[in-house]
């Protein structure tokens, strides 16, 4: 079912009035975590102040040690579906479990799949009834043809709107966090007709390269970018400060890609 030579037409998932994978280039920004409500405001009237369309931010946070802080959970999802409200964005956060997807589903726009979770099968079949867009992301040690096996499961369930994401794969480099795979995007979109996401922070993990990487994410066809951003990068609550874009960088890219590829 993810295969061109099943569906030849590009998939083109319509939530409101914004449309993925239609020609336009979606941006989702926000932090990686959702921490207070005065937090994902903030941040959230920045990124439909820049011209985002989706308000990206984890309450569950699938974080490599147990002792780091995992996420404010189920009042997360609250404030963030407040912000996106307010603002006039949609939302999209992760889920880890098939026990949290209804609730996820019930305050979020988009359902996120981390990369830790691409082969979750469980957890994938039951996106196939969520009711929700799925953004999956690619397994940082995924082939193509794994990720598309994945997005299988979802659309074998009956969810029709998966959006593929290339984040960075792990090689032997390590100045970098993870190795963005810009030829992902064009091969994705050869080998599938679903919309194909880049996310050029988890993809280098370094503030300094995101800027480069989303332009050449645009460059290589990328139906959208999911960015990290917060106002206050040195005291974010996980490690992904680092690769967090400062608001007035945020805005100064989006100014940028206008010029690259329309966007509404
Ligand atoms: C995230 O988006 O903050 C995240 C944890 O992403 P990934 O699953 O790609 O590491
Ligand atoms: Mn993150």
């Amino acid at each position: 079912l993810a295969s061109r030579d099943f569906h030849p037409e590009n998939t083109v998932i319509q939530i409101g009035d914004v449309k993925i994978g239609g020609g336009e280039l979606v941006v989702m920004g926000g932090p990686c975590a959702v921490e207070s409500p005065e937090q994902i405001d903030e941040i959230a009237r920045l990124v439909k102040a820049a011209g985002g369309q989706v308000l990206r931010g984890g309450a569950f946070k699938p974080r490599t040690g147990p002792y780091s802080f995992q996420g404010v959970g189920v009042e997360g999802l609250i404030m963030m579906a407040e912000a996106g409200k307010k603002h006039g964005l949609l939302t999209i956060t992760e889920v880890m479990t098939p026990e949290y997807v209804d609730i996820c589903a019930e305050y979020a726009d988009i359902l996120q799949i981390g990369t830790r979770n691409m082969q979750n099968f469980d957890l994938l079949r039951k996106l196939g009834t969520c009711g929700r867009p799925v953004l999956l992301k690619r397994g940082f040690s995924a082939t193509y043809d794994e990720l598309l096996n994945a997005a299988e499961y979802i659309l074998a369930g009956g969810n029709p709107d998966v959006m593929l994401c290339e984040r960075g794969i792990r090689t032997f480099e390590s100045y970098t966090r993870n190795t963005l795979d810009l030829a992902a995007i064009p091969a994705l979109q050869s080998l599938s007709h679903l919309p194909v996401i880049s996310d050029p922070s988890h993809g280098t993990g370094r503030r300094e390269l995101v800027e480069p990487m989303a332009k050449a994410s645009v460059a290589a066809g990328a139906d959208g970018l999911i960015i990290e951003m917060h106002t206050d990068p040195d005291n974010s609550m996980t490690g992904d400060g680092v690769q967090s874009l400062f608001p007035d960088q945020f805005a100064g890219l989006m100014r940028d890609l206008e010029q690259l590829s329309p966007i509404v």
